[in-house]
């Protein structure tokens, strides 16, 4: 009995040690459910050592990760000492909440972000009015529990405490919010890229999305980049006129056609893309699901992340 779980607990590190990326989601959808919002971690395998991206929901997701063992700990420790840092895209409560309200229990860390998040932070969030201020800079009394560090556009910035840094780049996410998207890059050089919410491009007459595919396609071209991390958040049924920043089954289709071009034919057939920020509602979330299978002309590999269930990447 002994041997065969000292052989399976072989079996698993090898497993573990043989992959680049750890993910861990404490919450994957983008509205509807106060206790499942966007928030991964990744780390390297077997660490303990994660940055979260976003943290719209915290504790709900490590006691659903713990419910799973997914983690061998308890809840304080998870909060406290396995999350190393915070990455934060924009501002939206979907994809900060978690933060905010387990401020008080959280140990002292750093608050990676552009400038403006950095600003609406100060503004809104860790002052007085709405809160106490847990950070650095702004309102008094001063806590200094968080310290804010400012990202650059393609400027690498190492993330403290762990062997990862991230590359940020700008998203467009309608007309009243900017938002934000970071190559990981762990200590092997390989890479996850994740985006804050977006629009496409041509919705949003930008460049941001072209801008970030020709980095992504070189990286694709290396074999470095091991999975990209992107929302859909309607259904196609959602008028172009109505999508608020936000991306359809189709508008993805469209994004990865123009990563295709650039990265090569055939590049992405099994390339993994980790769809996030599903808005719940009716069936919703089945009809992206289907929309997005029954036109993968590019073969990708969809994955649907689930809150508290471990992913290797
Ligand atoms: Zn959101
Ligand atoms: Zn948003």
């Amino acid at each position: 009995m002994q041997k065969t779980i000292l052989l399976l607990f072989l079996v698993f590190q090898n497993l573990l040690w043989s992959q680049s990326f750890e993910l861990v989601p404490l919450g994957v959808y983008g509205g509807g459910d106060e206790s499942n919002l966007s928030a991964y971690l990744i780390g390297e395998p077997g660490r303990n050592e994660f940055l979260s991206l976003d943290a719209g929901t915290i504790r709900a997701g490590i006691r659903v990760a713990l419910a799973q063992k997914t983690f061998d700990t308890t809840e304080e420790t998870v909060l406290k000492s396995y999350i190393k840092g915070y990455f934060i895209s924009h501002g939206h409560l979907d994809h900060v909440a978690g933060l905010i309200i387990n401020s008080p229990d959280d140990s002292k860390k750093n608050i990676y972000a552009f400038d403006d998040l950095i600003d609406l932070f100060k503004k809104h969030y860790f002052t007085n009015g709405t809160w106490s201020n847990f950070a650095n800079e702004g309102d008094g009394p001063i806590l200094n529990k968080y310290r804010y560090i400012s990202l650059e556009k393609g400027r690498k910035q190492p993330i403290e405490n762990t062997a990862l840094s991230v590359e940020p780049f700008e998203l467009s996410h309608g007309e009243y919010s900017k938002s934000a998207a970071v190559f990981v890059e762990n200590s092997q050089g390989d890479v996850v890229l994740y985006l804050g919410d977006t629009g496409a491009d041509r919705i949003e007459k930008s460049e941001k999305l072209a801008l970030l595919w020709q980095r992504a396609a070189a990286l694709i071209q290396s074999k470095k980049l091991k999975a990209v991390m992107i929302e859909v958040s309607f259904p196609n049924s959602q008028p172009e006129t109505a999508l608020y920043g936000h991306l359809t089954p189709r508008l993805l289709q469209e994004e990865l056609q123009s990563l295709e071009n650039l990265a090569g034919k055939g590049s992405l057939s099994q390339f993994k893309i980790i769809v996030t920020h599903l808005k719940p509602g009716g069936n919703q979330i089945e009809l992206i699901k289907g929309e997005l299978e029954a036109n993968n002309e590019l073969g990708v590999d969809y994955h649907f992340p689930k809150q508290g269930e471990r992913l290797l990447l």
